[in-house]
């Protein structure tokens, strides 16, 4: 839905890697439901029954969506930062966690309590199966052997993190090729697909991944909820990620006082209390909303707004787009960059002020790789932000424009006028 800012004007909301504006059909479907809505798991009634329904079969919705294998699991959470805590609360002991210092925050941080290898930033998509492999081979004694122990070590359990497209860059990572190498090696591999859901179709099997994590409300469903979806074994053999109700089978005290809880082997396990339900509601019906539109066509669209973007701001001799890959590297509509002698601050600043532009400065929860890519040493930490760099100095910090399905052509003509 577009914000209006008074008279005819819209404000030109470009900062989807953020927050995508939720579908219409989504608010549509979600105001049809409200009078309906209950409590699920928990009541004989017609609107709790029906809700259940709903919860239920949104579940499906997102499988199908994504692909999801026969024994796959999709587990409802609240973001994906929340989906890639829940899956380090669900590690095996002794596991390993490889991860690049290029992932943003919600990848790089939640693998805390597991022995985590950073990997350096590489500079091509070959380069990152290159860095990937030669880091599970130095912990393999025998590539390509799968013998395991759950005790740790060479050859216990390994998880490798990697993220689908960049939310600084928007470049795409080559996730089938991790995925091979990191398999080979007998490790598990989680894809935060947290800015490729929102530009790409997904096949969770395809790509050959063991779990996708992404949130609702960048994939234009409104905020609070999330998703966890692939291998059950690890998820189901962990303690529940929240105790409560919903997530026991049953409990029962026992006669030396304690209590006895067996917890439920499904989804339910780890979605204790009441749960989001209209949050997974508008999930179910974005999947929905995109799948019917024709996925294929929203990327080709955006695809041609990500050239325009491209075109336009080489056109421009102040700016650097900022690129891990190199500036031919495939990317979804994300796009960060530097103005020489701005602060980018207040060039962002200026471009909601003066012309009804929201971008997004900043570090964007991606502090190392921003770091790599300006060139610059690290400061002092702000809060996804960086200090402010005064005018004519170089930048700290970068300004990132994205958009997808339903950006108006005129809010990225606008852009480009601005920035002109
Ligand atoms: N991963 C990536 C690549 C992201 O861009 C973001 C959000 N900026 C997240 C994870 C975290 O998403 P959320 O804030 O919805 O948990």
């Amino acid at each position: 839905m577009p914000l209006v800012t008074g008279g005819e004007v819209t404000y030109a909301a470009l900062d989807y890697a953020a927050s995508a504006p939720a579908l219409q059909r989504v608010w549509d479907d979600v105001a049809a439901y409200a009078p309906y809505y209950g409590s699920v798991h928990r009541g004989a009634g017609y609107l709790s029954q029906l809700s259940t329904d709903l919860f239920e079969s949104s579940r499906a919705t997102v499988a199908e969506f994504l692909g999801c294998r026969e024994s796959d699991q999709v587990v409802f959470t609240r973001s994906t930062t929340d989906s890639l805590n829940l899956l380090a609360a669900a590690l095996p002991a002794g596991c390993q966690v490889f991860v690049f210092e290029t992932e943003h925050h919600a990848s790089l941080l939640p693998w805390r309590d597991a022995e985590v290898t950073f990997l350096d930033a590489p500079r091509t998509p070959a380069q990152a199966v290159e860095t990937l492999e030669r880091a599970l081979a130095a912990r393999d004694p025998s590539p390509g052997s799968r013998l395991r122990s759950s005790r740790g070590g060479p050859n216990g359990p390994a998880l490798v993190c990697v993220t689908g497209a960049s939310n600084v860059t928007g470049e795409l990572w080559p996730v089938k090729e991790l995925a091979a190498a990191a398999h080979a090696h007998g490790a598990r591999i989680v894809l935060d697909a947290a800015q490729l859901a929102p530009h790409h179709p997904l096949d969770i099997a395809e790509l050959d991944v063991d779990w996708i994590a992404f949130s609702g409300h960048k994939l234009y469903a409104p905020f609070g909820s999330g998703v966890l979806a692939g291998r059950a074994d690890w998820l189901q053999s962990a303690e529940p990620y929240l105790a409560g109700g919903g997530a026991s089978r049953t409990v029962a005290r026992r006669a030396d006082g304690g209590v006895d809880v067996e917890w439920h082997t499904t989804a339910a396990r780890h979605e204790a209390g009441s749960p989001n339900v209209i949050g997974v509601y508008s999930i179910a019906s974005a999947c929905k909303a995109l799948t019917e539109a024709g996925f294929d066509s929203l990327v080709e669209r955006e695809q041609a707004l990500v050239t325009k973007v491209l075109e336009g701001l080489a056109g421009v001799g102040a700016v650097r787009v900022l690129s891990l890959f190199g500036d031919d590297a495939p990317r979804v509509g994300v796009i960060s960059f530097v103005v020489e002698g701005w602060n980018s601050s207040h060039f962002a600043a200026a471009l909601s002020a003066e012309y009804g532009i929201g971008v997004r400065d900043g570090l964007f929860c991606a502090h190392p790789l921003v770091r790599t890519l300006l060139g610059s040493e690290p400061q002092e930490p702000g809060e996804c932000g960086a200090p402010e760099a005064e005018p004519g100095e170089r930048s700290l910090n970068a300004i990132r424009v994205s958009f997808g399905a339903g950006t108006p052509d005129e809010h990225v003509e606008r852009f480009l006028r601005a920035v002109r």
